[in-house]
């Protein structure tokens, strides 16, 4: 996605270890809406698919997710991260290694809103190594509902994120994959 592309390249900042910071228009202030034309984006490369809910993880994902959503007309359903003692007991769960902290946590979703009669997108804002979207993954097989397809707005090329989703037979769209980046230069792949 061009426009996105270009945001990256006025607005991104590269912080050591490997860290795009974007946090003035998808992180931390919301542009909400360049927000919504990559809900849109999200939209046209997904709509063929039948989907019937978006599932991310708290709390970089959800905006992006209910971006989306208005588009498909679904709900989003966010996944918790660590304990949650008012979330039940009846939950699916997935352990989560963090490529920003270093550090494993639990994802969490009520068996209240994930089925086998869903068709589910998953959307998050990076793709480093994967995990966080490979445990979504687990979550909805848990579930017994089907994989739709996993969104993307920014996939760092360089990590293996990419090559283990795609890997699983698992449609996988990223809006922009950056294939190198260092302090001063950020290069994406070109999607031709
Ligand atoms: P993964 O699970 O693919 O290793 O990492 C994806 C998660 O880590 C995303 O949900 C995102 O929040 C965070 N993340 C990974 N890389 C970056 C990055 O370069 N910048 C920011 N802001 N977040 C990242």
């Amino acid at each position: 996605m061009k426009l996105l592309e270009e945001k990256i390249l006025t607005d991104g900042t590269v912080l050591p270890g490997n860290i795009l910071k974007v946090d003035n228009f998808l992180n931390h202030q919301i542009d909400v809406a360049f927000l919504n034309k990559i809900g849109e984006e999200f939209y046209n490369i997904f709509s063929s698919e039948n989907i019937t809910k978006i599932l991310t993880v708290e709390a970089s994902g959800i905006a992006i997710a209910c971006a989306a959503a208005q588009h498909f007309n679904v709900p989003v359903v966010f996944a918790k991260k660590g304990q949650h003692k008012n979330i039940g007991t009846d939950c699916f769960t997935a352990e989560v290694f963090s490529f920003t902290k270093g550090t494993s946590y639990d994802v969490t979703v009520s068996k209240k809103y994930l089925n086998e009669n869903d068709t589910v997108l998953i959307l998050d804002d990076f793709l480093a190594n994967g995990q966080a979207a490979l445990g979504l993954m687990k979550i909805i097989e848990d579930a017994k509902a089907k994989v739709a397809g996993v969104g993307i707005v920014i996939e760092k090329g360089f990590q293996q994120g990419g090559a283990l989703i795609r890997e699983k037979g698992v449609r996988l769209e990223s809006l922009a994959i950056v294939d190198s980046m260092t302090d001063d230069s950020i290069s994406f792949r070109s999607n031709d």
